[in-house]
């Protein structure tokens, strides 16, 4: 994995040290979309993980408790703790909005996650 931007990913902050930033990782249930590289600064994190609550339910959606299943759904989590959120469509793309690397922004009416069950 080779770390080229060293800024928060959300607030666009530099993150001088390790520590001070979380670097995440999200896929849509397939190993060939995953991405690596998320990046967010400990504060953003914070705010995201109070978004996303304390417990991360196998198949529904981390903020709106809708049922999903694996393959329709956005799995998300730390590098350095591999039990992951999921999300919906909607707040998928409302997660991925946020993030200032998503470009351009997706439309949360045309979206569909790539794999089709
Ligand atoms: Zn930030
Ligand atoms: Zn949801």
């Amino acid at each position: 994995m080779t770390i080229t931007d060293l800024h928060c990913d959300r607030c666009d902050r530099f993150i001088s040290e390790p520590a001070a930033g979380v670097r995440f990782v999200y896929h849509p249930g397939r190993a060939q979309f995953r991405d690596s590289s998320g990046l967010l600064c400990a504060r953003c994190w914070d705010e995201l993980e109070l978004w996303l609550g304390p417990d991360r339910p196998l198949r529904r959606c981390a903020v709106c408790r809708e049922e999903v299943t694996r393959e329709q759904s956005l799995h998300l989590h730390r590098v350095d703790d591999a039990q992951s959120w999921r999300l919906c469509a909607p707040h998928a793309v409302e997660f991925l909005n946020r993030l200032r690397t998503v470009e351009p922004k997706l439309d949360p009416v045309t979206f569909r996650f790539p794999a089709q069950e």
